[in-house]
């Protein structure tokens, strides 16, 4: 029979770097310009098949702002998956994004499989944070690594179903 795995996810990263746009985008397939800002958390859940299994996200979209970082231990801790969003063309993201790598690594539990997500690649011509500056930081902190963007798609099913395989691979 087909296995049904849950595994609650978390989202982490700054305000604007696109998490609310990356879950809109992977749970319904759309994309708004002016995404509302996340107050607290918001919850969605979503199934993706990996050969013979389906893995059945529990997704926690977190706020970011700085006045709701006391509640984000309730989301990451028992979190089977964490994607971390920057935006590439804003380098206080993506310091932002290395603070909740350190806090991950600190707090959570060492079985969470982190994702480092370069949010907005469509915009290439405001780039500021370099790829290859991103995957050396990734490799060197054990994260797997992928440029999104919410707007064109790209890469959104795809960060989701490589994090579905390393829990599916344990
Ligand atoms: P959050 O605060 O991290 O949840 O960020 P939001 O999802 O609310 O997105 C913040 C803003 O960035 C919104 O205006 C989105 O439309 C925009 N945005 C999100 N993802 C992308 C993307 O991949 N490309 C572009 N061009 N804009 C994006
Ligand atoms: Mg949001």
């Amino acid at each position: 029979g087909n296995k049904i795995r849950n595994a609650k996810l978390v989202l982490l990263g700054d305000v604007g770097a696109g998490k609310s746009s990356l879950v809109l985008r992977f749970v319904k397939g759309q994309f708004v310009e002016f995404q509302e800002s996340t107050i607290g958390a918001a919850f969605f859940s979503q199934t993706l098949a990996v050969n013979d299994e389906t893995v059945k996200f529990e997704i926690w979209d977190t706020a970011g702002q700085e006045r709701y970082h006391s509640l984000a231990p309730m989301y990451y801790r028992g979190a089977a998956a964490a994607i971390v969003v920057y935006d590439i063309t804003n380098p206080a993201s993506f310091t932002r994004a290395k603070k909740w790598v350190q806090e991950l690594q600190a707090q959570g539990n060492s079985s969470t499989v982190v994702a480092l997500a370069g949010n907005k690649a469509d915009l290439l011509e405001t780039r500021q944070v370099q790829i290859e500056e991103a995957k050396t930081y990734a490799q060197e902190n054990g994260l797997f690594f992928m440029e999104t963007s919410a707007k064109t798609a790209i890469n959104v099913n795809d960060i989701f179903y490589e994090i579905a395989k390393r829990l599916i691979q344990g």
